[in-house]
């Protein structure tokens, strides 16, 4: 499993004077030069696993190849500055999707005032395969860890959850502004992007801060979209279910001491809804409370690389 293949490369490699942080976080934390904090991240998409070429636009690719990456860095509530680009391209049509990739990266890199700044482009008899390394920088306020959520913090989130494979997984904007805008006005303890699922994200996070996450059903936000999946896939699946596994949200998981998440859900500071769903817990694990009050330990749901 990843997990496990992660756990073995942090123990596999040396301390180094220039690493603040390694592998395990949204992102990595070095000391480059003068700077005490640059932030770097690297994200490899696939032909078959995270888009259809044929079914998606080339552009759309592009777009949601920077934007997942832009997202790691908003994870770390760091400011993205520069990326550069990797291309496996498949030999038919390599040129126009190379272009189509870029088109739709242009204006999320603008918008961001990401620089490219350039990247390798390579053709081969295998499916597209995109890959974007991003440079960004730690503010004043510091980068946003995994590792800081205490016991008695509460799970704060942004926006809403699940059914994101009918479109928000391409078309998504990263929380890039909204987590350098919490950053800056509130004490943040933890955050996490959720790429995988909401549930297998907030363990991953409640795990590297060495405690547990207790969340409460009715309170987490559920997007019109994962509604909308459950009723189309008749599989008795809930849309409950899909907010808690399906993943690629790319929305925020923040850990925030009693009072200051009471001020932030109070101040409603960004345009998507900020919403408490459950508290952090000394015993490791997560539990659900459902309707009726009950609480049960449940299995993170979410995408997870096999690695075999
Ligand atoms: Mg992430």
């Amino acid at each position: 499993m990843e997990s496990e293949f992660v756990a073995w490369l942090r123990a596999r490699l040396p301390a180094h004077e220039r690493l603040r942080l390694g592998p395990g976080d949204d992102a990595a934390v070095l000391r480059l030069g003068d700077r005490a904090s640059c932030v770097v991240t690297v994200d490899l998409l696939t032909d078959g696993v995270d888009f259809h070429v044929g079914q998606a636009s080339p552009r759309r690719i592009g777009h949601k190849s920077l934007a997942v990456n832009l997202s790691d860095l908003a994870a770390m509530a760091a400011r993205p500055l520069a990326v550069v680009v990797a291309l496996a391209l498949p030999r038919h049509g390599g040129r126009e999707l190379a272009e189509g990739l870029y088109e739709g990266m242009l204006p999320l890199a603008e918008q961001f005032d990401v620089v490219i700044a350039g990247g390798d482009t390579n053709s081969w008899d295998g499916p597209l395969v995109v890959s974007i390394t991003a440079i960004g920088e730690v503010t004043s306020h510091g980068p946003l860890l995994r590792s800081g959520a205490k016991p008695g913090d509460q799970i704060v989130v942004t926006g809403a959850f699940g059914g994101s494979i009918l479109g928000h997984h391409f078309d998504f904007t990263p929380r890039v502004d909204e987590a350098l805008k919490l950053n800056e006005r509130y004490d943040l303890h933890a955050g996490i992007d959720v790429s995988d699922g909401l549930s297998i994200d907030l363990s991953r996070l409640a795990k590297e801060s060495g405690c547990g996450a207790v969340i409460t059903e009715s309170l987490i936000p559920i997007a019109p979209a994962a509604e909308q999946l459950a009723a189309q896939l008749n599989d008795r699946s809930t849309p409950l279910d899909h907010a808690l596994g399906d993943g690629e949200d790319f929305e925020l998981i923040l850990a925030v001491a009693p009072p200051e998440a009471e001020r932030m859900i109070a101040e409603q500071p960004i345009d998507a809804p900020l919403t408490r769903i459950g508290h952090f817990v000394e015993t490791p694990g997560l539990w659900q409370i459902d309707p009726a009050g009950n609480q049960r330990p449940v299995t993170p749901r979410g995408w997870e690389h096999e690695l075999n």
